[in-house]
């Protein structure tokens, strides 16, 4: 077991049974400013097959500018954003970093959505920047 998360009140918890993440993305798009309280978002994307929750999470859903639905979930109690996941990949749940236990490995290898970032927003230096959606990782 790698991983583990907890939201802040505790009715939320996770583990994911992988060794490492899939990709580690900072976004700057606007619904996770929103989500992120005026910043990015940081988030490990895992299998769903890896991803075990317990407890009970409320969703918003919305419709990105893929096209696809983008369904973000967190705790109904304490509001802690836990993961999302898209329509069109199923097979992988988006999670939270805020979310995960310390100490972790997980870092940002690429910033997305500059384009929405704010005038005073500081990106990491040396990782890779998209001013909106990437493609998507290969399928692992
Ligand atoms: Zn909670
Ligand atoms: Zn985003």
């Amino acid at each position: 077991m790698a991983y583990t998360g907890r939201c802040a009140c505790g009715a939320v918890t996770a583990e994911i049974a992988a060794d490492a993440p899939i990709a580690v993305r900072q976004c700057w798009c606007r619904q996770c400013q929103q989500l992120a309280g005026g910043s990015h978002s940081t988030n490990a994307m895992f299998l769903t097959e890896n991803v075990t929750i317990t407890g009970t999470l409320a969703a918003h859903a919305y419709t990105a500018a893929s096209g696809n639905t983008l369904t973000q979930s967190f705790c109904p109690a304490c509001g802690t954003p836990v993961m999302a996941q898209v329509s069109a990949r199923p097979q992988f749940r988006t999670m939270r970093v805020g979310f995960i236990t310390p100490p972790h490995d997980l870092t940002p290898q690429m910033v997305i959505w500059t384009d929405d970032a704010p005038d005073w927003a500081v990106f990491p230096e040396g990782i890779d920047r998209h001013a909106k959606q990437p493609p998507p990782p290969p399928a692992s």
